[in-house]
């Protein structure tokens, strides 16, 4: 197996281990690298590992081909007595612990979504590779908080 492309760039404190290219896209393998990590309920440090768990998410497109990256990331136990969180997973920055999408690929639809019609936008993102259909994009634009009208740039307009 070759080396990862230079131009990959990886998302927080994670381990390239593989990857490997097929026609339906590339497929990164990454594994966390920490040694602990801080329950989110407490805010506790723990260096206590109760298991693995995979998950599998899209992330920005190379060269026009869809990337897979598929996280071996830990679940920890929280040894704080009082926290009501036994077993928590880790956190990484530019994962939100929900998406099924890397932050900084789900940046890149939103920017699509408010750039052009939904239509436009689901053949765009065809094309970059990272194929996504017009009612996603229309759930991008509903779900996104609306601006405070001070930092609007067209507040002199209205
Ligand atoms: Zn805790």
């Amino acid at each position: 197996m070759d080396t990862l492309p230079a131009f990959y760039e990886p998302i927080d404190v994670m381990h390239i281990a593989a990857w490997q290219e097929s026609p339906e896209g590339i497929e990164v393998i990454a594994l966390s690298s920490r040694k602990s990590a801080v329950c989110p309920q407490c805010h506790c440090r723990s260096h206590n590992k109760h298991s693995r768990y995979v998950r599998m998410l899209r992330d920005l497109p190379v060269s026009g081909k869809p990337v897979i990256l598929v996280l071996q990331a830990n679940k920890w136990f929280c040894l704080h007595r009082f926290c009501p969180m036994r077993v928590f997973t880790e956190r990484f920055e530019g994962i939100s612990s929900s998406q099924r999408n890397t932050d900084r690929l789900q940046l890149l639809l939103q920017e699509l979504a408010f750039s052009m019609s939904a239509k436009a936008a689901e053949r765009c993102s065809k094309a970059i590779g990272v194929p996504t259909s017009h009612d996603t994009f229309l759930y991008l634009i509903r779900a996104t908080p609306e601006v405070p009208i001070e930092d609007c740039p067209f507040r002199f307009y209205r």
